[in-house]
């Protein structure tokens, strides 16, 4: 049985398996902060580089929370016109980073339309809060 060698240097008994190229290396051609072989480490792939460098400008979680408030004030104008019996009105609030904007069709809509600015100014600062909370 012939005994494994180092795919690096050929030399030395391989001791670790490179995660990028899966090739057994010794530990001189390793390495373990990386977990990657000398070949791997000397050149990173750039979309693995670019991936980790990526990170979301605001959480994440707080996007998500907006987007709910939304879709929770938008259900409720809908309940709210529907069980006042008007002429299917439709008021919306649709977030284009902080900046509101409203929209409203429909002969009553204007009620619908308040009450979507009311719930989009309450996800406002309930974002606002939350933001100063996590600083
Ligand atoms: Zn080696
Ligand atoms: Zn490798």
């Amino acid at each position: 049985m012939p005994i494994e060698k180092c795919a690096i240097c050929g030399r030395r008994a391989p001791r670790y398996v490179c995660q990028e190229c899966s090739r057994h290396v010794c530990g001189v051609c390793f390495e373990p902060q990386a977990w990657l072989c000398a070949g791997c480490s000397g050149s990173p792939k750039p979309k693995a580089a670019a991936w980790k460098s990526c990170t979301w400008p605001i959480p994440f979680g707080l996007f998500i929370v907006g987007l709910v408030l939304i879709l929770v004030g938008i259900t409720l104008v809908v309940t709210a016109t529907m069980l006042s019996g008007e002429t299917v009105p439709a008021g919306a609030v649709i977030f284009i980073g902080p900046i509101p904007i409203v929209v409203g069709t429909g002969s009553c809509s204007i009620w619908a339309m308040i009450l979507a600015v009311v719930l989009a100014i309450l996800g406002i600062l309930m974002f606002v809060i939350y933001r100063k909370r996590a600083v």
